[in-house]
């Protein structure tokens, strides 16, 4: 159990998967907050990496949650029925894959780890701790 009163999650904008993602941050590593760091399918934006405006600013919200907030765990999230990543669930979970090696290339001093929520809004971890 990791010890830090917030942790972090690059997740979709969309409400549905809000809820789910704070609530499973929360058991999971028994935090208090979680920062939001919203985008329409940004596992599929960290995992194309082009967009340098986009990639940029989720970096730079990133780097506030880790270096003020002193979490010490990034969530990178994709989900189903997602608008921004309309593609199938083996396409978007290796957009996971991709985007938390993305995410691991930045150096912060923070584990990263993949989530995938299920079409019944379970929140499953899909990428080993690192
Ligand atoms: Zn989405």
């Amino acid at each position: 159990m990791i010890s830090s009163t917030f942790t972090t999650a690059v997740t979709c904008m969309d409400g549905r998967i809000q809820i789910p993602v704070i609530e499973y941050m929360k058991s999971t590593f028994g935090v208090a907050y979680v920062d939001m760091i919203t985008e329409p399918g940004p596992n599929k934006i960290l995992s194309e990496n082009t967009d340098n405006n986009i990639v940029g600013s989720i970096r730079r919200r990133v780097a506030i949650s880790v270096e003020v907030h002193y979490s010490k765990v990034i969530a990178v999230v994709g989900h189903h029925d997602c608008v921004g990543n309309p593609t199938d669930k083996e396409t978007q979970r290796h957009h996971i894959h991709n985007a938390v090696s993305m995410v691991n290339t930045w150096g912060f001093d923070a584990q990263v780890i993949g989530l995938w929520i299920d079409e019944t809004w379970l929140v499953h971890e899909v990428s080993p701790r690192t």
